[in-house]
């Protein structure tokens, strides 16, 4: 990965803590930050802030090196311009990594120091949890910065997994509809990877909708939990992507769309929430030609991105709106299907185009700023 250093500044007496901003094309900013007191190395990537300031989560992890984490902010932050512009929330896109290991290193200095950096920003970005980091942790965060959304009080919407969730569900629904001719769920077989904050709130949407549950997670804990709850089939972490299903849902980490994978598929659709599915976007066209129904990951898990940004609208947090909204991934993720079809070109294509078509036209571009309600009630 190219970079060049722009600047270096020491940001604070408090913490000690060094930004330096490296120049990478197509992105706004791209700040590198290190508090070697706190052990923080961390990446903020701000990617496009066309229809408004950039939204994106902090995701925790203990990448082998800089370059592997700069390459994942970078792509993670274009994916949530993407999914802004196309959920219309009026926000840009932007996400961050912070270098560690979860388990071990995640202490509260370390978070507080990321903080301090992120409110450097002045509300350019604004972040949120994502793998590695739970609402408890973004609370801490929120000590050291105002522009932190989804905490877990009553004035913010709190975690967005189940929200991430029901979207997904809505659109494995649009994704059966448009195989099947039907969005019943009833005796269809969804294989899910991952049980996490979202994977976990899946299985059981899943489970109500009457769907045959193929469930796997690196923690067999996690799988052998839901199989007691619901009764649903394990599958080893290794066989799950090999699956026979309709619809296969990854809800674990990116890139599990590549050369390795996509042969050996045997599911109808991919319809899952984690992000940057696509190793490259080369194989949303492997999967076309293979006659699997993808559906991109951008469009179909903002339900979360959607709940948070209710959070900021001005009237306050409403989860029945959050609701009305999440529930609009259906009939999104139906156009991109149909735009596909009528184009030829591939689903991820179709909706990337409908992404850049709102920002070069200013399609829900945000008017009003956002408004921090738990700072106001503070
Ligand atoms: P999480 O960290 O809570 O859960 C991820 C789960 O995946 C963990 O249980 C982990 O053990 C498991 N896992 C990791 N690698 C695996 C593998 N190879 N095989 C099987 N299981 C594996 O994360 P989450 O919040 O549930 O998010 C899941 C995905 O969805 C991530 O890609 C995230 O970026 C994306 N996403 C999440 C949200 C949200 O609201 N949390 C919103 C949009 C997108």
């Amino acid at each position: 990965m190219k970079s060049q250093v722009l600047e270096k500044k020491v940001v604070s007496a408090k913490h000690s803590l060094e930004i330096v901003s490296l120049n990478i094309e197509g992105y706004e900013q791209v700040l590198k930050v290190v508090d070697s007191q706190a052990g923080l190395t961390a990446i903020i990537a701000i990617h496009n802030t066309a229809l408004g300031p950039a939204l994106g989560g902090i995701r925790i992890y203990p990448y082998a090196t800089f370059d592997a984490a700069l390459k994942d902010v970078l792509r993670l932050a274009k994916g949530m311009t993407y999914k802004s512009a196309v959920a219309g929330v009026g926000f840009g896109g932007g996400k961050s990594v912070i270098i560690a290991d979860p388990k071990k290193n995640k202490t509260a200095q370390l978070l507080l120091a990321f903080g301090a950096a992120v409110e450097q920003l002045q509300g350019q970005y604004i972040c949120a949890e994502d793998v590695g980091c739970c609402v408890e942790d973004v609370k801490i965060v929120r000590k050291a910065t105002r522009y932190v959304v989804g905490l877990p009080n009553a004035k913010s919407s709190g975690d967005p997994g189940p929200f991430t969730a029901w979207g997904t569900y809505r659109g494995i629904c649009a994704t059966a509809k448009h195989l099947f001719g039907t969005d019943s769920l009833e005796g269809r077989t969804v294989a899910v990877q991952g049980l996490g904050n979202v994977g976990t709130h899946l299985v059981s949407n899943l489970f109500w909708a009457g769907a045959n549950v193929i469930v796997a997670d690196l923690d067999m804990i996690k799988a052998q939990k839901l199989a007691s709850q619901f009764r649903v089939r394990i599958a080893s972490a290794s066989e799950i992507l090999q699956a026979e299903c309709d619809i296969l849902a990854p809800c674990a980490m990116g890139a599990v769309l590549n050369n390795d994978t996509v042969a050996k598929l045997r599911c109808k659709a991919v319809a899952g929430c984690a992000n940057n599915q696509l190793l490259d976007d080369s194989h949303a066209d492997v999967l076309r030609s293979r006659g699997i129904l993808y559906a991109p990951d951008f469009v179909i898990n903002a339900g979360g991105l959607l709940n948070v940004a209710a959070e900021l609208e001005e009237e306050g947090y409403n989860p029945a709106l959050s609701r009305n909204h999440v529930n609009r991934i259906y009939n999104t993720l139906t156009s991109v299907y149909t735009i596909s079809d009528r184009t030829g070109e591939s689903t991820h294509d179709a909706a990337v185009a409908l992404a850049n078509y709102r920002i070069r036209y200013g399609v829900g571009k945000r008017v009003m700023p956002p408004t921090f309600h738990h700072i106001i009630e503070e």
